[in-house]
Formats: structure tokens, C-alpha cells, sequence
């Protein structure tokens, strides 16, 4: 199948975009790199040994997104393009919401120009808010998010909703009823095994594992750890951290299911094991062969003590689970960064 991949020069697109080649399907990007360079692409074309039609254009851009389509038509949209810094969307929300809703809308509008079935978003378990209590199931009610960005995520989860409900009914202009997959990530992190491909945040890393990667290798001093006084056991919060390859994964399996299928559904792609703060520190050491620098910080605000996974209908449904652990992820994470201390840009 044809899948069409939004933001796909970034972290977990250019990872999906390897999983999906070595699954035998073709793949386009569209990315306006915002957040990336085409040097991903290079490398996932070096890695699959195959050719990934690329474009370089804004998803907000109806005229220029209708054209690109028009000429791949594809089975299937996975949209992971978006602006994702948590605090960042607290001081500048309105190009949060311009970008991450205007794509959204975009694709959904062109989708229905050309008659195109299928959509795989990427959200994300901060829709859980931090009222529910995990292992967080699909059936939860949404909660209240806490900043700009978990709200772009809630909103974009109701359109394209809305959208696939509207498109079932058969009026108006719509040519086929949609078939949307909404895929709440919970925390993606490590790299491809063979190191060519990661996660390359730019300035201070605003998460964990690529803060951990970089005071590893000599980038930074030590990691400030954001509060220990968490009701947990080691009082440092706790996460699902999940590989990106087994996210990656994921959405192969996702993709060809929103393929044959019609109407709306959500998937957890987690892996269902908390781990703290501490404990990922303490991984990432064995990694590296060496320890981590941390001090204990205050809290952060809007950070929730604990998200984690129940992922029992990707399993059921889709077939998919996770298969890589910490170990894993810290060892090709820590290949990653050892490989590209810079990133991409060496
Ligand atoms: P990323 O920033 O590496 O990738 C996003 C890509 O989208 C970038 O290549 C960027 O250049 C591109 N982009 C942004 N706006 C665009 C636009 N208007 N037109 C074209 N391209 C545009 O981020 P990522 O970590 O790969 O995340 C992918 C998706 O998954 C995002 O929607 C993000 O919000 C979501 N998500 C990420 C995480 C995470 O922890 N990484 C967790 C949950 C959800
Ligand atoms: N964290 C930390 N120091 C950092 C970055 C993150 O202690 O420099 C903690 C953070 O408080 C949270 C966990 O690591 O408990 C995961 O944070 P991240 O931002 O990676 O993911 P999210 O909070 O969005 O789940």
C-alpha cells in the first residue's frame, strides 16, 4: 500500500517511514521541516535501501497539500506533523493552535475533495488528563489538559472523530466514509539499532531520555531530576516509556487496519510497565558504561506522578505489542547519541 506520511522527516516519522519500507509498502513524506532536515530521509533510504517520495511543504497549505495528494493518493495519511513542546505551547499557544489544528483541518478537507479513505493520527496519553487513574484504558473519559499543546491533541481527536461520523452518513460532499485511527503515544523514546536515525531536539532537551543521552556524552553537566517527593516508591514520577521502533511498529499494523476499515477507533501504543525517573537514569548507565549526573530539582509544573499504558486492544485488535525494554531502548539510544553527539548536523 501507498502511505503518506505528514512530518515524516521527524523523530517517530522517519522511524515509522523504516518500518513501513521493510513492510514492503511505498512511502511519501511531507514535511516542511520545522522541526527536521531531509538528512532523515537519506538516512531511512540508506537504511531499507529503498526511494521515499519526498516534499517539502507546509500541511497548512490547502492548495499545495491538494496538489501532493493528488498526485500519490494514497491508502492511507499518517499525520505526525505538529508542534509538540510542551512549554513552548504555554508561551506561544497560538502558533500551536494555528499549526496543529489548520493541518489537521487541511488534510481532512482534502481528503474529502479526493475521496481518500484512511487517517492515522498521532496523539498522545496527555489526553488522559490527570484525573484517571492508571494502566489508562481507550473507554477512559478524556480528562482536562494542562497546557496549549495536550489541547491541540484533544481538539484534533474530536474533528477528525466528528469527521468520520459525518463522513458514515453519505451527505453532503462526501465520497466515502472515512476510517480514522487515533494512536495515544505514551512516551517514545531510543533510535533505530543501527544508529542512523534518533531523536535530535533543538537547544535544551525539554524530556527525559534526550537530556539523559546528552549529559552522558559530555553535552550537558548533570540532569536535574524534577522533584523526589512523588507518592511513589522512589518519589521520582513515573512513565511508559516505549521503544520508537515497537511505536513504529505499531503503526504499520495500524495503518493497514485503518485500510479496511470504516468509522473511528483509538489505540494505546504503550507497553503497560511504569518506570521512574531514577530507574531510567540507572538504565542509561549500564548503557553508557558509566553514571549519569543528576541533582534533585522541584517538581515541574503540570507534571502528572504517573501514565502508563493498559495495552491490551492493540494487542487484541491490531495484533501489535511492544517487544523491546529499557535495555534496549537505552542501548540504541545511547548508540544514537555516541554515533551523532550533534544530531544530524554532525
Ligand atoms: P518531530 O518534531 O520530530 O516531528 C514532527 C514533524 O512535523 C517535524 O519533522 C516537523 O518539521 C514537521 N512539521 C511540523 N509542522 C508542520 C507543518 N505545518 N507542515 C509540515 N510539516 C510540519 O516530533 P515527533 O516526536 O516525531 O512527533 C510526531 C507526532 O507525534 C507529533 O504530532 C507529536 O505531537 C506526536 N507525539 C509525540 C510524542 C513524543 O514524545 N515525541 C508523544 C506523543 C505524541
Ligand atoms: N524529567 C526530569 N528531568 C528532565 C526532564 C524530565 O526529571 O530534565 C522527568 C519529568 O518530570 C517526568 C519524566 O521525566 O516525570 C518524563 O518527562 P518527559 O518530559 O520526558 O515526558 P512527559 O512528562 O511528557 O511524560
Amino acid at each position: 500500500m501507498k502511505m503518506l506520511l505528514t512530518g515524516g522527516a521527524g523523530y517517530i516519522g522517519s522511524h515509522t517511514a523504516v518500518a513501513l519500507l521493510e513492510a514492503g509498502h511505498d512511502v511519501a513524506v511531507v514535511d516542511n521541516y520545522a522541526n527536521s532536515s531531509a538528512e532523515a530521509i537519506k538516512r531511512v533510504e540508506k537504511i531499507t535501501g529503498k526511494n521515499v517520495s519526498l516534499y517539502e511543504a507546509d500541511c497548512c497549505d490547502n492548495t499545495r497539500m491538494l496538489e501532493i495528494l493528488k498526485t500519490e493518493m494514497p491508502d492511507c495519511i499518517i499525520h505526525f506533523a505538529g508542534l509538540k513542546a510542551v512549554g513552548e505551547s504555554v508561551e506561544i499557544p497560538i502558533e500551536y493552535y494555528r499549526n496543529n489544528i489548520d493541518s489537521t483541518l487541511t488534510l481532512l478537507e482534502c481528503m474529502r475533495e479526493l475521496g481518500l479513505k484512511s487517517i492515522v493520527f498521532s496523539s498522545s496519553a496527555t489526553v488522559y488528563g490527570d484525573d484517571n487513574v492508571p494502566p489508562f484504558t481507550e473507554g477512559m473519559p478524556r480528562g482536562v489538559c494542562t497546557n496549549p499543546y495536550g489541547w491541540t491533541k484533544w481538539m484534533q481527536e474530536q474533528m477528525l472523530t466528528d469527521a468520520a461520523s459525518a463522513s458514515a452518513s453519505g451527505k453532503r460532499e462526501w465520497k466515502t466514509p472515512l476510517s480514522v485511527v487515533l494512536l495515544r503515544y505514551f512516551n517514545p523514546v531510543g533510535a533505530h539499532e543501527s544508529g542512523l536515525i534518533g531523536e535530535d531536539p533543538q537547544g535544551i532537551p525539554n524530556n527525559l531520555m534526550p537530556y539523559i543521552s546528552q549529559v552522558a556524552v559530555g553535552r550537558r553537566d548533570h540532569l536535574t531530576v524534577f522533584g523526589n517527593d512523588y507518592d511513589t516508591p522512589d518519589g521520582t514520577c513515573r512513565r511508559d516509556y516505549i521503544h520508537v521502533m515497537d511505536l513504529a511498529e505499531g503503526h504499520v499494523k495500524a495503518a493497514e487496519y485503518a485500510a479496511s476499515h470504516e468509522g473511528s477507533e483509538v489505540f494505546n501504543l504503550g507497553t503497560g510497565d511504569p518506570f521512574s525517573v531514577l530507574e531510567m537514569v540507572e538504565a542509561f548507565g549500564k548503557a553508557c558504561g558509566h553514571p549519569v549526573a543528576y541533582e534533585i530539582g522541584p517538581r515541574r509544573a503540570g507534571d502528572v506522578q504517573d501514565s502508563w499504558a493498559n495495552a491490551d486492544k492493540a494487542k487484541e485488535v491490531l495484533g501489535w505489542e511492544a517487544k523491546r525494554g529499557i535495555d534496549e531502548i537505552c542501548r540504541d539510544a545511547w548508540n544514537w547519541q555516541s554515533k551523532n553527539p550533534k544530531g544530524y548536523s554532525k
